[in-house]
């Protein structure tokens, strides 16, 4: 295209991100973590109006769907969650004894794509240090661009919302910032995952998601990390399950807030 000027293009991603970023400096809802449950429950959440931010540490959101089991890039969904795969629009094929598989990669991409054509807004490499507590309540979160945090000694920054949600994963990242500085009553020791057992741990993961101190609500695998519960190996519809119960939980304490 003649006559183009490089940085016009530099100045549309500037000014497009800061915008947003400015945006979302109050949140109704902030989710840390962009695996099945972080964006099921952001998606959920979006769709009802909510305001929901989504921080992954990583470059690729969809967290540990990609890889199936093993690097084997199929995903096995129970017949529970199946309608939720519908809902999404993900195809499957259906497998003996009530499981069904999904390409991984199409449960990835197309959870990623939903959530954010519901209204979510996510940050793709900003990982999220640490949370603000005021007057006991959790408010908002401390984030840092990935390729800093940790590494770099640079100030993070700060953003606010009625709601956080911890879903990193095995990590339970948010859970141990309050959990090390002996703020949460009732998971004071690290607990960590119990061994593998998939039907046990499937329901754990989406019964036990709750608000653990005020203001901070858990889902996904951290409810295991957190609380206990079983480790389940590479089925994700205890994932998805997780973020449809956190999304019901997070809009009906966030609504009694307005
Ligand atoms: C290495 C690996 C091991 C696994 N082991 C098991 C197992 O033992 N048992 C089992 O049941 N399943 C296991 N799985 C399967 C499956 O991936 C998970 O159960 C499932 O992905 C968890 O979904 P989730 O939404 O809770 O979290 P995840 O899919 O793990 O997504 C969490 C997301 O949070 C992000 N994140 C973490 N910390 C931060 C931060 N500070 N700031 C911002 N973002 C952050 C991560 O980058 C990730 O994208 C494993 C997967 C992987 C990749």
């Amino acid at each position: 295209m003649p006559g183009l000027e490089e940085t016009e293009i530099s100045k549309a991603i500037i000014t497009a991100y800061h915008e947003k970023l400015l945006d979302r400096l109050q949140n109704d809802v902030i989710i840390v973590g962009a695996g099945p449950a972080g964006l099921m429950g952001g998606m959920r959440l979006a769709r009802q109006g909510m305001k929901v931010t989504i921080i992954e540490k990583r470059l690729s959101p969809g967290g540990g769907i990609w890889g199936g089991g093993m690097t084997m890039n199929e995903a096995v969904i129970q017949d529970k969650a199946l309608p939720l795969l519908d809902e999404i629009g993900i195809r499957h094929r259906p497998s003996p004894e009530g499981l069904h598989t999904t390409d991984a990669v199409e449960l990835a991409s197309g959870l990623c794509f939903r959530a954010l054509q519901s209204g979510v807004v996510l940050f793709n490499l900003m990982t999220v240090e640490d949370v603000c507590v005021h007057q006991k309540r959790v408010t908002g979160v401390v984030v840092n661009r990935t390729m800093v945090a940790g590494a770099l000694p640079v100030d993070p920054i700060t953003l606010k919302a009625k709601a956080v949600v911890d879903a990193t994963g095995h990590e339970a990242v948010v859970i141990e910032s309050l959990r090390k500085r002996r703020l949460l009553a009732d998971i004071n020791e690290s607990v960590g995952e119990g061994p593998m057992d998939a039907g046990a741990g499937e329901d754990f993961v989406a019964e036990r998601v709750a608000e653990v101190f005020p203001g901070l609500w858990v889902s996904g695998m951290s409810v295991c990390a957190a609380l206990g519960g079983p480790r389940m190996g590479p089925i994700f519809g205890g994932m998805l399950l997780s973020g449809v119960r956190m999304a019901e939980l997070v809009s009906a304490a966030v609504s009694k807030t307005v």
